[in-house]
């Protein structure tokens, strides 16, 4: 089934507004960028270039071409496989392909996969043009980490919630409590470091039992081919792999923190700040930092998420991660 039936209710909304003139500028579209939020994307810019009355036919040239990401009008941008970054020079060319004028004379449209591997400087190259949209052009920004935008980038777009499993991520239980234990970062001491752990550990358990409870609903209970230790097996599999994935936006956000604290340590304002509403505790943290030792926590951490790819337990991850943190 196409992401336009399975999400017909998003799908009829970007319908209504093309039809009647009325679309947005900017989207991010929250999904899979491999899966359902590229379907998505991919019928929606049908939708703008399709030459046929049935818009989208899904056999015209235009059709085609957007398909195959080959449209004349349409730029699609996505991570460099070796530093998974979304650089500031693409993010320009790709804006500056949106000033120009189109080439079949109609819709311009940009798209960003995986929207959340964008680094501060190419989410502030972003920002102005969001501010201040060229007429007639749509801008997509695919991914399936919103956490991972800028605020100020979320605000100027529409959302398009496909999975509600990531959107979730934005205002999940997790994120207060832990935004606490960043507020009190660096810890004091070694067992003040510990501290942090153990409570992470904690919010990590009830998530651990949420995500448990979701996939038993999930699960089809009177499929007779699945014996007890089966469904056992799946729920743990399945639970545990929606667990890493939590683990690792708390990472992301925790790597984000400190690019604020690095941020201001460097002297700059903070309506540059990821996380613009907690510029009192990022400024106290900042005050006690210089450039390089800020900059060393980024590196510390950084070199910490690659492994937290790998099967190690991520709570002896963060466990550690705490303890480097320790003001020296
Ligand atoms: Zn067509």
């Amino acid at each position: 089934m196409n992401a336009v039936d399975t999400y017909a209710e998003a799908w009829n909304g970007i319908r209504n507004g093309f039809e009647s003139g009325r679309l947005a500028h900017a989207y991010v579209i929250v999904g899979s960028p491999r899966g359902n939020a590229l379907q998505f994307s991919e019928s929606f810019l049908k939708l703008l270039f399709c030459r046929n009355a049935e818009k989208p036919c899904n056999e015209c040239t235009a059709c085609r071409q957007v398909e195959t990401h080959r449209h004349v009008d349409t730029l699609w941008i996505e991570p460099q496989s070796k530093s998974r970054q979304i650089l500031a020079d693409d993010v320009r060319g790709l804006i500056h392909r949106m000033t120009q004028t189109s080439f079949e004379g109609g819709w311009k449209a940009g798209v960003i996969l995986c929207a959340e591997c964008m680094n501060v400087s190419s989410e502030n190259a972003l920002l102005k043009t969001l501010e201040e949209p060229p007429p007639k052009t749509i801008l997509l920004l695919v991914t399936d980490s919103p956490q991972g935008l800028l605020p100020t980038i979320i605000s100027r777009c529409q959302k398009i919630v496909l999975s509600e499993q990531h959107a979730g991520a934005l205002n999940a239980e997790w994120y207060e409590p832990v935004m606490n234990i960043l507020r009190d970062l660096p810890p004091r001491n070694g067992l003040a470091a510990a501290k942090s752990a153990s409570q992470l550990k904690v919010i990590f358990d009830v998530v651990k039992e949420g995500i448990a409870e979701s996939v038993i609903e999930e699960l089809d209970l009177s499929d007779e081919a699945l014996d007890e230790s089966k469904l056992k097996d799946i729920l743990e599999a399945r639970t545990n792999a929606r667990l890493k994935e939590v683990q690792a936006d708390v990472f992301r956000v925790m790597l984000n923190w400190h690019r604020d604290v690095l941020l201001l340590a460097s002297g700059l304002s903070d309506a540059e700040l990821i996380f613009p509403d907690e510029s009192e505790p990022l400024q106290r943290q900042a005050s006690r930092q210089t450039q390089g030792s800020a900059l060393q926590s980024i590196q510390t951490l950084e070199s910490m998420a690659v492994r937290l790819d790998r099967n190690i337990p991520a709570l002896q991850i963060f466990d550690e991660a705490f303890r480097k943190l320790v003001r020296p």
